[in-house]
């Protein structure tokens, strides 16, 4: 007799389990992409102990048919696709028709759903097995319950995470189906706090705003582009906004979140040297396309996608973010921090934490609110942002359980972020940015740093950097200068880095290099496999003017260098770019002048401590201004911050 048996179907879904509904995250994103599937406008989700205890969502959408109910919850059965050809064109998030048995099949599931049209349909189901089916009085949409999650599974249950790490799962999921769909209005609550409220108003600003707080979302910047095959739209923190994970860049695939790590890749890429290193920008980005040029049947959570022309889509995308910035002024600028509760005399506080400007959000609004000087461009967010808030979706007879109201955007939150079109500056391209690590699990995003800053508005038609005027310099490492719109300090260090970064990285660039012959020739040995490489790429080398000459067993002997390697540190480099070579996996020349530039200006800049006279000064500040990158050194860290004479004013109490 033969040994093979066919699984019955409440195996088969437990084991289809096991892939669709890892942990109570993936149990809300099924459930919630099935409620914005049935075109709900409207979606709850309350959960307790991170999901574990219990989930239970209720949308405003179609509601099911009493003879779709039960077989709603066989394997494979599905409203969304019909055959084959709807495969390749699926607009629904869900299409699999797995989520709804596996979920049941772990967990004791009860649904009341109704289309509206006479009465509706309680079913509940434990383990499994249905357990009730009868007809229920219930409004349209459906109210899904699902109690004791992997009850019946208690190896899953055991590998579930800290309540912490799971409800931030949680959180990134909701979040980012708000992100997706900002015209249906979402709500979280997590032990009756709510945790994510949008309005549905179509408007992401709104939805990003609500996620991370108003004070960072008027940091984000609008970006935008099209190629022939796409279409990006988003918005894309300022470079002084930085998170210590990626777990801030979103992207999305024509409306649907997705993980792929070559873009994540290029919107860094785009950034370049603007931010620090080990810090990553918040980027939400949609791509449109056409959907047979993606294939996202490829993983089970279809988070992961595979594209054809994906070369293309991340030149686009890299090169969106880069224009981006690169047409703005970049200076921070200090804000004083008010706090309440400290006396009058001793009100001003000023911080710089990592080269920023940070404080709490009430007191940047208050402090635009006061400043005249800023009234009248602040235009960008307000203007947008819709201020409806007569049609509250939350007016529905369930939701009306809960008590906070949606937080209207009131006139008092006025953005920060002052754009101001500059010419075009010549291009460059990015360092090589350091191995992509996965998205991690355990950055929970709704606890984040807050950190403020604005960009002042200084500019002259040949410069985004104003004209300057030495004051003096301070501890041999800030120069300190001015002009008509208040005082400015420089990290000359910093200032110095970007200036040599620029000089080295045209002068690497360059196709014949004047050569300079060593007085004493040195060598350098490698082992085999280095050697074996090191050959192979020999003539890249050449082409920026290092020649390697072989000289016996894996060694090389050098002769001479680029006239302009910084003196007297000419093995050093040579030496260092070799290492760089060994350790590109694909080499790649324009990456490789880019990391020689930035290492070149950092060993020729001048260090703190060294006194700079008067007219260097200004001869630095006038370069500075001449830099196609004047407002962060190589590494990222800011290079100018300003006070303007208003902030100056306030400090000293002369406005109040
Ligand atoms: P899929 O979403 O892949 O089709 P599911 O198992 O998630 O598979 O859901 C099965 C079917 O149940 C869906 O195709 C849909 O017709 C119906 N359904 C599930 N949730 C809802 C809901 N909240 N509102 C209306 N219909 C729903
Ligand atoms: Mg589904």
């Amino acid at each position: 007799m033969g040994k093979i048996i066919q699984l019955d179907d409440a195996l088969s879904n437990k084991i289809a389990a096991g892939e669709v509904v890892e942990r109570p995250a993936s149990v809300v994103k099924e459930l919630v992409e099935n409620s914005i599937d049935a075109g709900s406008t409207v979606v709850e989700i309350e959960v307790e102990e991170a999901g574990l205890a219990k989930i239970r969502i209720t949308d405003n959408g179609s509601g099911i048919e009493e003879d779709d109910v039960l077989t709603a919850f066989q394997r494979h059965a599905t409203s969304k696709i019909k055959n084959e050809n709807d495969l390749f064109r699926i607009r629904t998030l869900g299409f699999r028709g797995e989520a709804l048995p596996s979920i049941a099949s772990v967990s004791r599931l009860e649904m009341k759903t109704s289309t509206g049209d006479g009465a509706g349909d309680l079913v509940v189901i434990e383990g499994g097995k249905v357990v009730t089916f009868e007809k229920a009085s219930s409004r349209r949409g459906t109210d899904i319950t699902i109690t004791d999650l992997f009850y019946n599974t208690p190896a899953r249950l055991k590998y579930m995470k800290t309540i912490h790490t799971e409800l931030g799962n949680i959180t990134d999921v909701v979040n980012r189906l708000a992100l997706a769909h900002p015209n249906v209005a979402i709500r979280l609550i997590h032990n009756e706090r709510k945790l994510l409220q949008t309005n549905g108003s179509g408007d992401v600003r709104q939805v990003l705003a609500a996620i991370y707080g108003m004070s960072i979302a008027k940091q984000l910047v609008p970006v935008s582009g099209t190629s022939l095959d796409y279409k990006i739209s988003g918005f894309a923190s300022m470079p002084e906004v930085t998170r210590a994970s990626r777990n801030y860049i979103s992207t999305m695939i024509n409306g649907r979140f997705i993980k792929n790590y070559s873009l994540a890749k290029a919107i860094q890429e785009g950034y370049h040297t603007l931010l620090p290193i080990g810090r990553f920008p918040i980027v939400l980005l949609n791509v449109e396309m056409d959907p047979l040029l993606v294939d996202v049947n490829v993983h089970p959570s279809k988070m992961e996608v595979r594209f054809s022309k994906e070369a293309e889509l991340n030149e686009l995308v890299t090169s969106i973010i880069k224009d981006t910035f690169k047409s703005k002024v970049l200076i921070p600028t200090a804000y004083t921090a008010v706090k309440k509760e400290v006396p009058k005399s001793e009100q001003t506080v000023l911080t710089l934490d990592e080269g920023t400007v940070t404080l709490d959000d009430e007191s940047s609004n208050r402090n635009q609110n006061q400043n005249p000087s800023y009234g009248a461009d602040q235009s960008i967010w307000m203007s947008e942002i819709s201020h409806d808030q007569q049609k509250d979706p939350w007016d529905l007879p369930r939701a009306a359980e809960v008590r906070e109201k949606l937080q209207p955007f009131v006139e008092s939150e006025r953005p920060t972020v002052i754009e101001q079109e500059v010419p075009h500056l010549p291009d460059h391209s990015g360092p090589a940015s350091e191995p992509y690590a996965d998205f991690t699990d355990d950055d929970v995003a709704i606890e984040m740093e807050d950190t403020t800053l604005t960009y002042a508005e200084e500019t002259t038609y040949e410069s985004r950097v104003p004209r300057m005027y030495p004051i003096g310099q301070m501890h041999g490492t800030y120069i300190f200068a001015q002009n008509e719109n208040g005082l400015y300090i420089i990290d000359q260090h910093a200032a110095q880095e970007r200036l040599k970064y620029e000089y080295f990285r045209e002068k690497v660039g360059l196709v014949a290099p004047e050569l300079q012959e060593l007085l004493v020739p040195f060598t350098l040995e490698y082992s085999t496999d280095d050697y074996v490489k090191i050959n192979e790429y020999r003539s890249e080398l050449e082409k920026v003017g290092v020649f390697l000459e072989e000289f016996g067993m894996n060694s090389y002997i050098v002769r001479s260098h680029p006239q302009w390697f910084p003196k007297g540190q000419e093995k050093e480099i040579i030496e260092e770019m070799i290492e760089q070579l060994l350790e590109m996996r694909k080499v790649d020349i324009k990456k490789m002048r880019e990391e020689a530039a930035i290492m070149m200006s950092c060993k020729a800049s001048i260090k703190a401590n060294r006194h700079l006279r008067n007219d260097e000064i200004q001869a630095l500040l006038d370069d500075l201004r001449k830099a196609s990158d004047p407002f962060t050194c190589p590494h990222g860290r800011p290079i100018i911050v300003h006070y303007s004479v208003y902030e100056m004013e306030k400090m000293f109490k002369r406005v109040m």
